[in-house]
This record gives C-alpha cells, structure tokens and sequence, in this order.
C-alpha cells in the first residue's frame, strides 16, 4: 500500500503582494510518480523551492512527521528531500563512482576520495547498477553524454537516502531511448519512494505518471490520474483554450 511521504498544506509564496503559489495542498506517496504540470509561470518550480527550504512560505510541509517550514536547506535535504536541475550538478573532473561516492556521505574528505581505493561501498554498487552507469564507474562525469549526467545526479540523491526526489525536468534534451529508460527507473525507484516531476512533455508524463497535478496561476486546477486530469473541463480551458 502506498504511504505518504510529504504533505503540503496551504503553501503561499509571496514575492513583494505577488502570490506566486497561492494556497497549494499537495500529498505525495510512495510508490507513485507524481507528475507536476502547468503553463509557464504557474508556480512549479516556486513551489519545489519552497519545499526544499529556498523560498520562504506560509502555510506547511511535513514529512514523515516533522514540520519543514522555517527548517534551513541542508537539514530539508539531511530530512531525505532530495532535488535535481535541469542542468545536472555533478562533478565533472570526478569519475562517476566517486560522484556517488562523495554523495554517499562517507566522511572522508572529497580528497581522499582520489585516491585509488580497493572496494566502493556496497550502496554505491547498487545505484550505479540501478542507474545503468556500471560500466561507466571509472569514466570522468564531465564526458558522460547529457542523458547519463541526469541518471548520475538521481543516483547521487540515491546514495544519499533521499526518499522524496524532485525532479525538474529530467528528459529535457533526452532522445526517445533515454527517455524510455528514465521513465523506467523513475518507476524502479519509486518503489519504496516518492517520486515528483516537474515537466513540460505531455507524452511523456502520459506514459509515465501514477499520478498529475496540474498548476495554473500558483494555484492546483486539477489532481488525479492521468485520464482524470485530461478529462478535466479547467484543464483543458487552460491548455487549449476551449
Ligand atoms: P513555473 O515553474 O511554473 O514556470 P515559477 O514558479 O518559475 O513558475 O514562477 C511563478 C511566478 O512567480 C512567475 O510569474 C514568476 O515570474 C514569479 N517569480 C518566480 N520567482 C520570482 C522571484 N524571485 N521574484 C519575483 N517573482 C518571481
């Protein structure tokens, strides 16, 4: 059964009497894929900032428990709340075992991770085959292809026991394969996760979501399944205008 991971209740985010998110209830479980869809300016990315501790809000984010609003940015993301960008930040110089390594949190300094060293902790095997970048593990991440950079940035979160991820985006610039692919692990990882997507591609979200809210104007217009939001008479005002 599924279990929920983060509830948001009543987000505001005020920028100087603009309501950029304006009152926004928002569950997300384990086991889905929770897409987050809306026109340019509706509030998406205002209200993964606000989640993850980088714009101040009213209102309230809890997981698993614990009250997040007011918390700072790296307790939000010790709490298991793990983000990427849509420009993958991962160390280029560093081979990819080492990114996942550094982001495994194992005390060493990133330093002595240069070092030649005889095992790599069982986690970072584990992601590295979940991620499909096994055979990848000694390359440098800065010639990764795009695709692959993105997997590595959701593996890193991986390693550091993130159980919610926000995803901004991760196909952009993706070919039809890698989309495939990622739509697959988004699911795989899902699995004992919460997983949401802040994404433009309808084809995409429509093979991949369990579950769409749809944002217009910071406010939700629409939750459910895919079928239930497409159907939605709002919905489709707002995106075809009829
Ligand atoms: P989306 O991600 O859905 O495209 P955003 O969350 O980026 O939307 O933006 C929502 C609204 O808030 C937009 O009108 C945007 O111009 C405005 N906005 C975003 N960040 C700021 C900011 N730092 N100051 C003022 N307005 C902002």
């Amino acid at each position: 059964m599924n279990t929920t991971a983060l509830t948001c209740t009543g987000i505001e985010v005020d920028f100087d009497g603009f309501k950029a998110v304006n009152g926004v209830d928002l569950e997300l479980d384990r086991g889905e894929v929770h897409f987050l869809i809306g026109p340019n300016g509706a509030g998406k990315t205002t209200l993964v900032d606000a989640i993850t501790g980088l714009a101040r809000y009213s209102g309230s984010v809890v997981k698993d428990g614990t009250e997040l609003r007011g918390k700072k940015v790296h307790h939000i993301a010790r709490k298991g709340i793990g983000r990427t960008f849509q420009t993958a930040t991962v160390f280029e110089n560093l081979t990819v075992a080492q990114n996942l390594d550094i982001a495994a949190g194992s005390g060493r300094s990133p330093w002595a991770l240069l070092r030649r060293r005889r095992h790599l902790p069982d986690t970072v095997v584990t992601v590295m085959e979940q991620i499909g970048l096994k055979d990848q593990a000694e390359t440098p991440a800065g010639i990764l292809a795009h695709g692959q950079k993105q997997w590595l940035e959701i593996g890193m979160l991986l390693v550091g026991d993130a159980d919610v991820l926000l995803l901004d985006e991760p196909i952009a610039g993706m070919g039809a394969e890698e989309r495939e692919t990622t739509g697959r692990l988004l699911h795989d990882i899902a699995h004992d996760r919460a997983v949401a997507v802040v994404e433009h591609d309808m084809d995409f979200m429509r093979a991949f979501a369990s579950r769409v809210t749809v944002l217009h104007a910071g406010a939700v217009l629409a939750s459910g399944s895919v079928d239930e939001v497409s159907n939605h008479p709002r919905v489709q005002e707002v995106y075809l205008g009829t």
